[in-house]
């Protein structure tokens, strides 16, 4: 699950890292009240208006903005809230900016020397272990550092099992060249925010950037965060943190009904039982040149009501200009997935306007392709894997 801005600082407040400090707005006029209580709070009267949106970048596209007085404060915010926000990480036609987080001017005006730097943890899957990701170029694009000068990138790695070291907080600040107070205070930060990470069950935090001030504060900035979904049942208090307008629509009622569902950017439809069979038939589907428009695990109950579920997800996405069904019949028998299929295509008549290809493998399997077969409806039978690929691609 990820978070926006505003709430990702307020789980890192939480676990005492320092953040700028601010306050969420639905309106102009909730704009310039966080505004007065922030000035009443921190003493300044400059406020950055920052939009909240799933995506960074948002610098870039115009969603992060100065606002020297509380006039600013509102005509910028007016402006902000209701725009469609287009950024490197949006879709093309960008996203719809509902929120804005009214924030602490944090960079002092005559600071020659405010020093941003990027500064992430995650769950470095290929090793197993945490990792803390930073540079000292921060306020950029990460992905452009990594490629131009991979150099200024440094990693820690962190056993789960030991926690991260006092000696790795203290390379962090070192490699990122602070001394003195800054030096300390960076050790502190780094050690909170891992703190967070943890604590949060979180598979991401990024803070791009980290401030230096010149009088040596280290600030959290910006935070990119996503929850480990499967640790939210840990965190109840979370649940209200997920923005179901930030999510893809077909995904949100799938986990409604309980489906496994991914939307893909394919035209394939696949409908599978079993999360290892629904990477096998992707694979499949690559290799015999189409590409998976989803991944879909309809677990072990594939009876007539599941399937047409899972049909009408998958025919949500208008690229679908097939469906694969491959399911194995292990518990469930395959005669009663068939019959399923059957059933639900029969209920749905015209919604169905893609071929469907279904191969069933394991218990009855030969009567549930005697049913297909024998069905009269535009419902192709396969009996092997290569066999099933290959007629997805002969219907596209
Ligand atoms: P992103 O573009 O989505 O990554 O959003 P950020 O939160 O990182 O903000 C973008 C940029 O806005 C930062 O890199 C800063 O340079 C700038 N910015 C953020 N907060 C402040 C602030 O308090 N004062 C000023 N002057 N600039 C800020
Ligand atoms: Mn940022």
């Amino acid at each position: 699950m990820n978070l926006h801005e505003y709430q990702g600082k307020e789980i890192l407040a939480g676990f005492g890292v320092a953040v700028q400090k601010g306050l969420v707005a639905n309106n102009s006029d909730e704009a310039v009240a966080a505004a007065e209580k922030l000035t009443a709070e921190t003493g300044t009267s400059w406020h950055v208006i920052k939009a909240q949106i799933h995506a960074g970048g948002r610098g870039k596209g115009g969603g992060v903005k100065l606002a020297k007085s509380l006039d600013e404060v509102k005509s910028i915010s007016e402006k902000i809230i209701g725009m469609q926000l287009i950024t490197p990480q949006t879709p093309p036609e960008g996203k719809k900016v509902n929120k804005v987080l009214v924030a602490e001017d944090v960079y002092y005006p005559g600071d020659s020397e405010p020093k941003e730097f990027y500064v992430s943890v995650l769950l470095n899957r290929s090793t197993g272990n945490n990792m803390i990701m930073y540079s000292t170029e921060g306020g950029m694009d990460i992905e452009a550092v990594a490629e131009k000068t991979p150099e200024l990138i440094f990693t820690e790695e962190i056993d789960p099992a030991y926690g991260l070291r006092a000696f790795q907080a203290r390379n962090v600040a070192f490699n990122l060249g602070l001394s003195g107070v800054a030096f300390k205070e960076m050790v502190k930060f780094i050690t909170a925010l891992y703190n967070a990470y943890v604590g949060a069950d979180a598979s991401l935090f990024e803070i791009n950037p980290v401030l230096k001030t010149s009088d040596d504060k280290i600030i959290a900035v910006d935070a990119k965060v996503t929850l480990d979904d499967n640790a939210l049942y840990r965190h109840t208090d979370y649940a209200e943190l997920r923005d179901l307008s930030e999510e893809n629509p077909t995904e949100v009622e799938a986990r409604e009904v309980g489906l496994n569902y991914v939307a893909l950017d394919g035209n394939v439809g696949c409908m599978v039982n079993g999360a290892g069979l629904a990477m096998a038939t992707m694979d499949l589907i690559k290799q015999s040149g189409g590409s998976p428009a989803n991944f879909l695990d309809v677990g072990g109950t594939a009876d007539a009501a599941r399937v047409e579920t899972a049909f009408r997800l998958i025919l949500k996405d208008p690229n679908v200009a097939a469906i694969l069904v491959n399911i194995f019949g292990g518990i469930v028998r395959c005669d009663r997935v068939a019959q399923g299929i059957v059933d639900a295509y029969k209920n749905m008549g015209d919604a169905i306007n893609v071929p469907i290809i279904v191969r069933l493998q394991g218990t009855n399997a030969d009567i549930a392709k005697k049913l297909i077969d024998d069905s009269g409806l535009n419902v192709m039978s396969a009996t092997a894997f290569e066999e099933a690929a290959q007629k997805v691609q002969e219907a596209l």
